[in-house]
């Protein structure tokens, strides 16, 4: 006979933890892009959506932190990324950018896994523009141009060296001091790097990425060439601003999701000086899946405003805890 202790007690469940050690042997920058491709296409036709983001000053240590969350129910990823930002974290020899991924069954609400987020969130960034060059850029882009040379930028070089047949990057950041570590990432590569102004990486570069922590416009309308493809990642809150809003309206705009866009992304300066408005934007998914054609033009200036989406976390997560469950030794803890 079964006692009452027995009837009561929870049935254990076994949830997989992925480390930052192992997401960075497991996810290659092929598997994101093609998770990140497939969830901005399930995003596009209703089958994936993320809920509202999360983001607070908590009041301790500086930090800023929150969590984007979402569900998609072609590849069932259920989920949320939570972290943030603490300022304080680099004289502890620890990366400001802090994040951990969950992944939940959508069936039972159980934990499946614990995922590190850190080198995902690079990862993931990496394969948005990539996605984006991948489907707007021309394809005789042979120059990349990037503004901005922290960490993110490194990741953004290699993942576009991948879609285009680059002969050459020219970049410039506010910072020139950083510039030297990019240039090493694309002479590792095998692409001759050259630091210029920010006028020369919009006068020579066909496809160009800016990933800063701008608050001020560091490219202006007129530089611009037409035929010219921007992947603007660093704008990802209010306040932040990487591009003269004039030059948005020259550009065919597209996103990872509209309502971030002109929320907390590149867009909400173009929307709010009145240059854009909501339905001039469109999801980079709808071009993935065929309904929007994306660039008709050689000389159009085609625009992708990448915010980062919740389920761009989860895509790549599920992806590593894939590969972790069909390595050798997937680490399981009992909940
Ligand atoms: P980082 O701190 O390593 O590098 C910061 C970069 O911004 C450097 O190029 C630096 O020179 C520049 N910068 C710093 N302060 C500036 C200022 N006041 N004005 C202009 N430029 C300035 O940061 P990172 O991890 O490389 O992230 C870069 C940006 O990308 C951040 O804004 C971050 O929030 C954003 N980001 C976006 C996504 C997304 O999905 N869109 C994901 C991750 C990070």
């Amino acid at each position: 006979m079964q006692c009452d202790t027995d009837r009561n007690a929870a049935p254990t469940t076994e949830a997989l933890i992925v480390s930052e050690a192992d997401c960075e042997r497991l996810v290659s920058s092929d598997l994101a892009f093609d998770a990140v491709e497939a969830v901005f296409g399930a995003m596009a036709c209703g089958d994936a959506y993320n809920f509202p983001v999360v983001r607070e000053a908590i009041g301790h240590a500086g930090a800023l932190y929150g969590f984007k969350s979402g569900f998609d129910r072609a590849s069932l990823a259920l989920g949320v990324k939570s972290g943030g930002y603490w300022p304080g974290n680099v004289d502890k020899g620890l990366t400001n950018h802090q994040s951990t991924i969950f992944l939940f069954n959508p069936d039972t609400g159980r934990l499946k896994a614990l995922v590190g987020g850190n080198h995902l969130t690079a990862i993931r960034t990496a394969a948005a523009s990539s996605v984006s060059i991948a489907h707007l850029a021309r394809q005789d882009a042979r120059v990349l141009g990037m503004i901005g040379a922290g960490h993110q930028a490194q990741f953004q070089l290699r993942a576009a060296a991948e879609r285009r047949n680059f002969e050459k990057v020219v970049a410039w950041n506010p910072h020139p001091e950083m510039l030297p570590r990019l240039g090493a990432v694309a002479n590792e590569i095998g692409l001759p790097f050259e630091a210029v102004s920010a006028e020369a990486v919009c006068m020579h570069a066909d496809v160009i990425i800016t990933i800063t922590s701008a608050f001020e416009p560091l490219l202006t309308a007129e530089w611009i060439r037409p035929g010219t493809h921007l992947a603007c990642m660093g704008t990802d809150t209010v306040g932040k601003q990487e591009i003269d809003a004039a030059l948005a309206g020259k550009s065919s705009v597209f996103t990872d999701e509209v309502a971030q866009s002109i929320s907390i992304g590149e867009m909400q300066h173009a929307v709010a000086a009145g240059i854009l408005s909501k339905g001039d934007i469109t999801s980079i998914g709808a071009v993935i899946n065929g309904t929007h054609p994306g660039r008709t033009s050689d000389d159009q200036v085609t625009l992708f405003d990448g915010t980062g989406v919740g389920l761009q976390d989860l895509a790549v997560a599920a992806v590593a805890a894939r590969a972790a469950i069909a390595g050798d030794d997937p680490v399981f803890v009992t909940l």
